[in-house]
């Protein structure tokens, strides 16, 4: 893992280890793209606004440097503006790489990928960044406050708007229990935070950009049973209008979910609602059996 949990990168810390960082917040990305793999566009189109949100992958191959298994294989996928999907699948199907194409940590080795009908390869990157909020399995924070990281959400947001989205993210009380509330230092003499307070204020930080696309990577992996209620509903909230794209840890954060992806070995075996896939695929079935033993959740 790039970092213990509770420790705060610096910069430097971070460079060396960045294409493992899908938490990285955009400014820090792209100071470092020059690192990275990918060649950002030489002549670079704007993405016409109000961003829709609508996606779409046309097979899409993607092997990581020095890996010999493809970790994306042929994956197909129309994703409607606002609408609500979930990927799920064993670890190591290939989820997570899926949201770091749609950012651009990395390029497919074939295929395309389209925001609002646009190859995103010729896109501004700070454009497609700017359209998609990421809430990432381990949030990377940054040296400097509290306020300070959440700003990197939106740099314009005063004391009230943070305050809001903290409590949205019910990051608030934890926050304020700190000497120095929105004020305190992290990173090295700072405080340390438990993982589910840093998956508190990276939620917080996208609720604070308002993206068109909203990609949540296990996103409340790290909280106990209360906090994840309570962090869910904010979620909830923040789903309603645009395009999500979710992977969970726990099914029953998803089945309400539009459409259900079902990912293995870097291919989109099964997609439906839950219901659908219940009755459909037996990977599916398997994960839910899993999940909620024999029970089947009440899908609302
Ligand atoms: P999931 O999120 O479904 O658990 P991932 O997308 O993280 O799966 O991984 C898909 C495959 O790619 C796995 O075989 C994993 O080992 C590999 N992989 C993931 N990240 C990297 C990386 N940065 N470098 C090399 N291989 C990776
Ligand atoms: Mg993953």
């Amino acid at each position: 893992a790039l970092l213990a949990a509770g420790a705060v990168a610096t910069l430097a810390e971070v460079a060396g280890d960045v294409q493992r960082a899908a938490g990285a917040a955009e400014r820090l990305l792209e100071l470092l793209d020059t690192q990275s793999s990918i060649q950002p566009p030489a002549k670079p189109a704007a993405l016409p606004p109000p961003t829709q949100g609508a996606i779409t992958l046309d097979t899409i191959h993607f092997t990581y440097p020095g890996r010999d298994t493809p970790a994306l294989d042929g994956v197909n996928l129309t994703i409607q503006a606002g609408e609500r999907v979930a990927v799920v699948g064993p670890s190591g199907a290939g989820k997570s790489t899926l949201l770091g194409l749609l950012l651009r940590f990395y390029d497919p080795d074939q295929g395309r990928i389209t925001l609002d009908g646009l190859d995103i390869r010729t896109l501004n990157l700070t454009d497609l960044r700017g359209a998609m909020g990421l809430v990432a399995q381990e949030p990377v924070l940054f040296s400097g406050s509290v306020a300070d990281n959440l700003r990197y959400g939106d740099p314009e947001a005063n004391i009230e708007t943070l305050r809001a989205a903290a409590r949205n993210a019910s990051a608030l009380e934890f926050i304020e229990a700190f000497p120095q509330g929105f004020d305190t230092p992290l990173g090295p003499g700072g405080v340390q935070l438990s993982g589910g307070q840093r998956q508190r204020l990276a939620i917080a930080r996208a609720l604070l950009k308002n993206p068109a696309v909203l990609l949540l990577d296990e996103a409340t992996s790290a909280l106990d049973a209360e906090s994840e209620r309570l962090v869910q509903q904010a979620l909830d909230r923040l789903m309603i209008g645009r395009t999500s794209i979710v992977i969970a840890h726990r099914l029953a954060t998803v089945v309400n979910a539009d459409r259900l992806l079902v990912l293995k070995d870097g291919q989109l075996v099964a997609s439906g609602t839950h219901s659908e896939l219940i009755g459909t695929s037996a990977l599916y079935r398997h994960l839910a059996a899993l999940q909620f033993g024999a029970e089947t959740p009440a899908t609302a």
